[in-house]
């Protein structure tokens, strides 16, 4: 049997969950199937929960996720298969991902409500990102604002097409 049905047959409930009672068992912590998981998933350090290794194994993890942002390892969730954060616990970092996501739903939940001004905001927040965060996107992307990286740059400027008519935020018109 392979070690994912095997997983899904003694460890998931009807539902999927991880049966948190099963993992506490003697019988279960004395197991092959335990000593595998811990063995398949020795990318991970020492003190990770059986949860994180569990849903390594039954997502084809093979390497620690890393954040997007900066070289730092991605959290992982507590949540139940909500998997691994985006990026690592660092305020900055956090926050980097959240603007731009919250500027495009934004866009996307209110359209014209949206006012230059927490464009404004939105893209003084990318720009605080921190230096490490700086030198990896450098390292990555060669580019050392998040702005002059291809996708965003589009992204950004489509939108203010689409609102203002202009190509970019220091020609828009004030409100
Ligand atoms: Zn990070």
């Amino acid at each position: 049997m392979c070690i994912k049905s095997e997983i899904k047959e003694k460890l998931l409930r009807k539902d999927d969950k991880i049966n948190t009672a099963v993992l506490r068992r003697d019988w279960f912590r004395e197991s092959e199937l335990h000593q595998k998981i811990i063995d398949i998933t020795s990318f991970l350090p020492n003190k990770v929960p059986l949860k994180e290794r569990i849903f390594c194994i039954l997502n084809d993890i093979t390497e620690r996720p890393k954040c997007q942002i900066c070289d730092d390892f991605a959290v992982f969730l507590p949540k139940h298969n909500a998997g691994y954060s985006k990026t690592c616990s660092k305020q900055s970092c956090r926050s980097f991902i959240s603007s731009d996501k919250r500027l495009q739903t934004n866009i996307t939940k209110y359209g014209r409500k949206v006012s230059p001004k927490t464009i404004q905001k939105a893209s003084e927040r990318v720009s605080s990102l921190n230096q490490k965060g700086r030198a990896t996107l450098k390292e990555k992307y060669g580019v050392s604002n998040p702005g002059q990286m291809h996708n965003h740059n589009s992204k950004v400027k489509k939108t203010l097409m689409e609102r203002y008519g202009v190509d970019n935020i220091h020609s828009m018109p004030s409100s």
